[in-house]
């Protein structure tokens, strides 16, 4: 008899220092990582439940990849693909770093979920050009309960100036003595308009309910823009 021994690295963090850990329900042998605490097995039945495909997946979404394309190139299913989806999504927040912006603007930009007939879903986000972050966003209707939604999510910072457009809802929302209108305040979140075109396209399929097609849509949100941060925060193209 002759044994082979296979060296394994942790599919989370790399380490080699793996141990036993007891064995799974379906009798495959569990393991611990000592580096990171994590534990997994060997072989993944399950492909989706790899964290090594887990990440692929994550990183196809953060490049706009359509979850057909990653169901296609990954040879996994679309459930899975969904739930990593609305797992790193929701796993993410966007919201202001600082405690203090100087200048922030908001701008609206016209999504959609699904097939919703009756009225648009917007994306209405608050970016910080100096920081080069977008410090959050709110969905829905263009309205006024949207810019709310927003502000409501900058609560607790200070805020010394708000640029926007000329859109309605801004002006019955936003303090008037700190709100500056006019396309020349906005110039740095229309070149990020455009980035966010060309990087979002609808992750969602058109047949699934729209509450749940919501969901996906502001986890995929998520993980646009927290990949967008991070990015900018390392000083490399988005
Ligand atoms: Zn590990």
């Amino acid at each position: 008899m002759c044994e082979i021994l296979i060296k394994l690295n942790c599919p989370h963090c790399q380490s080699r220092k793996i141990v036993k850990n007891g064995r799974k329900k379906n009798g495959n042998q569990n393991l611990l990582c000592q580096g990171c605490g994590k534990q997994f097995v060997a072989t993944y039945q399950n492909k989706g439940a790899n964290p090594a495909v887990k990440r692929l997946i994550v990183g196809l979404l953060e490049r706009n990849s359509g979850i057909r394309d990653i169901e296609n190139i990954l040879q996994i299913s679309r459930r899975c693909v969904l739930h990593t989806l609305l797992q790193r999504g929701k796993s993410l927040r966007i919201r202001p770093e600082q405690d203090h912006y100087r200048s922030i603007q908001i701008d609206e930009v016209w999504s959609y979920v699904g097939q919703r007939k009756k009225g648009k879903y917007w994306l209405l986000y608050a970016y910080s050009a100096e920081h080069d972050q977008i410090i959050a966003y709110s969905c829905g209707s263009r309205s006024a309960k949207t810019v709310r939604a927003l502000i409501n999510k900058l609560q607790g910072v200070t805020i010394d100036e708000y640029c926007t457009d000329h859109w309605k809802s801004f002006t019955k929302v936003l303090p008037a003595q700190k709100h500056r209108i006019g396309k020349e305040f906005t110039k740095n979140i229309e070149g990020v308009n455009t980035c966010l075109r060309a990087r979002n396209r609808r992750l969602v399929r058109k047949t699934t309910c729209f509450s749940k097609n919501k969901e996906y849509h502001e986890a995929s949100l998520n993980i646009m823009f927290h990949h967008r941060n991070e990015i900018k925060l390392n000083h490399h193209t988005f």
